[in-house]
């Protein structure tokens, strides 16, 4: 759960401030990006983990109101997981992540029968680097497409890398993945051999690399952005959905593109996220 407030500054140590505004509302990596994958057409299975309190119940009913199955979702002792963000006068933000049920860290018997079940398995760095592993091993064993954002950067996801299908980090998370100093480099490392990573760009687009070689530089509309937060989770889910659909990458990757592009003129996260169709008529 997103937690938001406005405020002039961030407080010194020990100071209490008045802020201006406070909302709360349904986040995080994961959720971002099953909703935009179940608008654009995928059915789609939740696992992760809230807590038993009101945050948990909200984002519960938040997700299966969008038509995504949250019988995957666990209810554990510990609290729901929060991001604590301070928007301050001027626009910048102060992020605080307290994990809470997200760091339960055991892959159960029925997540491993949902990823058996899975045409694919998207997995992100919110939840510990020991089961994402896993449930990216256990996905690849199964035959799933797997699909990995490596965000938030972690200094061990490395070794994740190879058990990804397609890796989608932002510029950021690619230069500090791969040690590259320019993002072709990174994008070509990331790669590897029989992988395909797509960098996300922000309003330059995208880079595609596969089998260690740049394949595609696609360009985003120019749009009028106003808010980009929940872009490259948008890209990450649509992206999948068409994929799964048997659409080739590079189609895939325009829908992916055109959707996270009507995302960011709107604001908001999930709230900002097109249907389907709004995708397709925008494709043209
Ligand atoms: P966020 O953390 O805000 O979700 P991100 O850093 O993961 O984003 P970005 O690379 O900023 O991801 O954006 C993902 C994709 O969204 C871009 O590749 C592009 O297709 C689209 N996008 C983002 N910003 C813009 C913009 N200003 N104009 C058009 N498209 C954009």
């Amino acid at each position: 759960m997103d937690l938001v407030t406005r405020q002039p500054r961030l407080p010194e140590p020990g100071e209490t401030m008045a802020g201006t505004d406070f909302t709360t509302g349904p986040g995080g990596k994961g959720l971002n990006q099953a909703v935009a994958a179940r608008r654009a057409g995928a059915e789609v299975m939740f696992l992760g983990a809230v807590g038993d309190d009101g945050f948990g119940g909200e984002l519960r009913e938040f997700l299966a109101g969008e038509g995504v199955d949250v019988s995957g979702l666990r209810t554990g002792p510990t609290a729901t997981g929060i991001a604590q963000v301070s928007v301050l006068d001027g626009g910048e933000n102060s992020i605080v992540i307290v994990a809470g049920a997200n760091a339960a860290d055991d892959l159960t018997d029925g997540d491993r029968a949902w990823i058996a079940r899975a045409a694919a398995v998207v997995v992100q760095l919110e939840r510990p680097l020991a089961l994402v592993e896993e449930a990216l091993a256990a996905a690849r064993a199964a035959g799933a497409l797997t699909v990995l954002t490596p965000a938030p950067v972690h200094p061990d996801a490395a070794r994740l890398v190879a058990l990804a299908d397609i890796l989608v980090p932002n510029e950021a998370e690619a230069l500090a993945l791969s040690g590259c100093a320019d993002v072709e480099a990174a994008a070509r490392r990331l790669s590897g051999a029989g992988g395909t990573a797509i960098v996300t760009r922000g309003a330059r687009g995208v880079l595609v690399a596969r089998d260690a070689e740049i394949v595609a530089a696609v360009p985003a509309r120019a749009v009028d952005a106003v808010d980009t937060t929940g872009a490259g989770d948008t890209f990450v889910g649509v992206l999948v959905a068409w994929l799964i659909r048997g659409e080739p990458l590079e189609r895939a990757v325009d829908a992916a593109s055109v959707a996270a592009s009507i995302a960011v003129t709107r604001p908001g996260a999930a709230a900002a996220m097109p249907e389907r169709a709004e995708i397709v008529a925008a494709l043209g």
